[in-house]
C-alpha cells in the first residue's frame, strides 16, 4: 500500500487533520508545529491528542511528519537567532511526545556567509542540545535545494551533521524530490545512481520520509519552487519510478505541492493508481 499524505493546516487540531487525510484518500500527513511567522504554537488539547492517537492506530495510519518553522535558522551568524531556533526546537520535540513515535523535520539552516563548516557545526551543536536519548521522535534533516547559503544541499553535508551528533540514532533524513533535483541529483535520468550515492554516503536506513514534489525549475537550478505532480521538470514518469522504487516504496510520501484539498485528493488518487500498476 502506498503511504501518502499532504501538508495540512494544524489550526483545527489533530483529529481534524486525520479526518481531512481520510477525505483526500491519504493515510498520513505533514503539518507545521507552529506559525512560521511569530512562532506561536497552539496549546496541546489533551482530549484531541488522545482521540487522535487511538484513531490513527485503529485506522492504520503511517507515521506522521511534523515540520519545524522554515523561518528558523539553527546556524545563523547571530547568537540570538540560534538561541531562538534552540528554544523552539526544544519545545517542539517536547510537544511531539504527545503523539509519540513520529517524525520531526527541519531545514538544517543557512550559514549566511560564515562558510559551510561553521554552519554544519552550529546545526550539530543545536542537535546535541535538543536530542534526548529517551525521546520517541526521530528528527529528520531535510535535503535542501541549495539556494543562497543553505546547508543540506549535498549528502556529504548531511552526513557531516549526523556524524557530529552524539545520539544520532535519533536522526534520519527526509528527501525532498524538488530540492534534490534542484541541488543537482538527477533523479529523473539516474534514480538508481542517486540512491546508490545516498546509500554509500548517508546510508539508506537513515532515509525515513519523502517530500514528493515536482519542480517549477530545470535540473540544478537551486531555486526551490514546488510544482504540482506531473506538471514540472520531474514529470509523471520519474515520479512513478520514485514511488514504486523497491528501495523507496515502503516510505511515507508527503505532498507539498501548490494545491488546496481537492488538488491533493486528485494527486493522491493518481499516485495510488500509478503505484498499483507496479506493486
Ligand atoms: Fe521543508
Ligand atoms: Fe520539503
Ligand atoms: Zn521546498
Amino acid at each position: 500500500m502506498l503511504n501518502i499524505g499532504a501538508h495540512l493546516s494544524a489550526s483545527k487540531g489533530f483529529m481534524n487533520m486525520a479526518k481531512q487525510t481520510e477525505e483526500i484518500g491519504g493515510n498520513t500527513f505533514q503539518f507545521f508545529t507552529r506559525n512560521p511567522r511569530g512562532f506561536a504554537a497552539k496549546d496541546i488539547d489533551i482530549k484531541d491528542v488522545e482521540r487522535f492517537n487511538e484513531y490513527t492506530r485503529e485506522k492504520g495510519f503511517a507515521k506522521i511528519l511534523a515540520h519545524a518553522p522554515y523561518t528558523l535558522n539553527p546556524c545563523s551568524a547571530e547568537e540570538r537567532v540560534r538561541e531562538l531556533a534552540l528554544m523552539i526546537m526544544e519545545d517542539d520535540i517536547k510537544r511531539m511526545e504527545y503523539i509519540p513515535d513520529n517524525y520531526y523535520n527541519f531545514h538544517p539552516g543557512s550559514h549566511v556567509g560564515q562558510g559551510e563548516e561553521l554552519g554544519i557545526n552550529f546545526t550539530a551543536e543545536l542537535l546535541n542540545k535538543v536530542v534526548k536519548p529517551d525521546q520517541t521522535t526521530t528528527i529528520l534533516l531535510e535535503t535542501m535545494a541549495g539556494k543562497g547559503s543553505e546547508i543540506g544541499r549535498s549528502f556529504e553535508q548531511l552526513r557531516q551533521i549526523i556524524d557530529l551528533v552524539e545520539h544520532n540514532e535519533k536522526i534520519g533524513v527526509c528527501l525532498d524530490t524538488c530540492h534534490v533535483y534542484d541541488a543537482g541529483y538527477d533523479i529523473v535520468n539516474d534514480l538508481d545512481g542517486v540512491l546508490d550515492r545516498f546509500d554509500s554516503i548517508i546510508g539508506l536506513s537513515r532515509l525515513k520520509a519523502i517530500h514528493l514534489n515536482d519542480s517549477k525549475n530545470p535540473f540544478e537550478s537551486h531555486k526551490d519552487r514546488h510544482e504540482k505532480i506531473g506538471e514540472g521538470s520531474l514529470g509523471i514518469d520519474a515520479i512513478k519510478r520514485i514511488i514504486t522504487h523497491p528501495k523507496l516504496c515502503h516510505l511515507p510520501f508527503f505532498l507539498e505541492t501548490p494545491n488546496e484539498l481537492d488538488g491533493y485528493a486528485h494527486e493522491i488518487s493518481l499516485l495510488k493508481k500509478l503505484y498499483s500498476e507496479v506493486i
